[in-house]
């Protein structure tokens, strides 16, 4: 795929910029891929204009949690069925689908082969598109609990500093623990933890000697406190949240990253589109309860960023933005969605002096929707016109 020449400059103009410090008026100017001027800007060279009037302008979104070696088919396990290489193919599609759905910056949360890694420094290249990626290798998981026929396996507490010390060498940027079980892996409970404090303990330790924080998949109780005890940066699902747990995570500044839509989409679809009944069963049992602890966080001044757990059941790669809306649909007001969804997110993953707000000196990764998200939050799904990426436009519908 062709990827653009960089571009002299841009000039968004007419827009209303949307962002989480609110709506107001204003051009705004880009150069070497940088925001330098925002307001009413009148400039005599010869920037690309983009006519955005009566439209509005926000940053790219940052989904904190995907999967790009998933293939959001109906059951995870495919994966066992494929190659490296071919995972690798796909990923690359995935990664291109995230972007033009204006996701111009994400984590993925747990790969195979670091065929994720491999796609993240291909974007960076820029031999391929896709979002800014940062990547956590193989998930570090329990001998045969979740994750375990993809993750790395293991046993000890030294087996696991050893574990994370492998995925720091292969180039990743975070490391991701699975601290209980999960809903797509049979046999295994979201509410049983499957890591101990020590063993996390150790994955952190380990991350910290390279600056690689800890993400910590965990539903149940125990495997909540597990990772809060060992110093985990953010808690994934985080279902069985309790008051004691959150004024903890308020407390280190832990984050939580929701992926309501994972349930949801596997609720959905059922076991009638194929989803393994065990699957289906688990999801319904955790989704009331997950939204449930999600506001309540909220409440308590948890700091959420946004994720989707995109490449689970039904859950696709390029339809990230829906999560935005089912987080407003479980309390959330519009604004703190996108605040969710752009500078808190940048702040979990240690990039907000870069990207996540309309601001000079910001990288622009921004999106023109036609309609205002805070009045409508499917607009990042349904409205979307133009999104550009380092102020590269890769997608331009604003002449139809
Ligand atoms: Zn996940």
């Amino acid at each position: 795929m062709p990827v653009p020449a960089p571009l002299p400059g841009l000039l968004v103009r007419g827009a209303t910029i949307v962002d989480a410090s609110g709506e107001r008026p204003g051009d705004v100017l880009i150069r070497d891929g940088r925001i330098v001027e925002v307001g009413d800007v009148h400039t005599a060279t010869d920037e690309r204009v983009l006519a955005a009037t009566g439209r509005y302008l926000t940053p790219g979104l940052i989904d904190c949690h995907i999967h790009l070696c998933y293939e959001a088919g109906p059951d995870p396990r495919a994966m066992t069925k494929k190659t490296d290489p071919q995972l690798a193919v796909e990923a690359r599609e995935h990664a291109h689908a995230t972007l033009m759905a204006g996701v111009t910056t994400a984590r993925d949360c747990g790969g195979r082969g670091f065929v994720e890694t491999s796609v993240r420094t291909a974007i960076q290249s820029r031999q391929i598109e896709g979002p800014r990626l940062l990547t956590s290798g193989h998930p570090i998981v329990r001998k045969g609990g979740h994750m375990s026929y993809f993750g790395r396996q293991t046993e000890t507490v030294e087996d696991c500093r050893r574990a994370a010390r492998e995925q720091v060498a292969a180039g990743v940027d975070w490391l991701k623990v699975a601290a209980t079980g999960g809903v797509t892996t049979p046999n295994v409970d979201p509410r049983a933890a499957e890591l101990t404090e020590e063993a996390i303990r150790a994955v952190v330790e380990e991350g910290a000697k390279d600056k690689r924080p800890v993400a910590a998949h965990a539903h149940g109780g125990d495997g909540i406190r597990n990772s809060l005890a060992a110093g985990v940066r953010s808690l994934e699902h985080g279902t069985f949240l309790d008051e004691t747990m959150m004024r903890t995570m308020v407390a280190k500044g832990v984050f939580l990253v929701p992926t309501l839509v994972a349930t949801r989409a596997m609720i959905e679809a059922g076991a009638a589109k194929g989803v393994p009944e065990f699957a289906v069963r688990k999801a319904e049992e955790i989704d009331p309860i997950r939204r449930r602890a999600f506001l309540q966080a909220v409440d308590r001044g948890v700091q959420i960023a946004m994720g989707t757990d995109a490449g689970t059941p039904f859950n696709p790669h390029g339809a990230n933005a829906r999560e935005v809306e089912l987080m407003v649909e479980a309390g959330m007001t519009p604004q703190q969605a996108l605040e969710a969804s752009t500078i808190t997110a940048a702040k979990l993953l240690g990039i907000a002096s870069e990207v996540g707000l309309v601001e000079p000196g910001y990288i622009a990764d921004l999106l023109v929707l036609a309609k205002n998200p805070f009045e409508e939050p499917a607009a990042y799904r349904r409205d979307l016109v133009a999104v550009a990426q380092s102020g590269r436009v890769l997608l331009d519908r604003t002449s139809v």
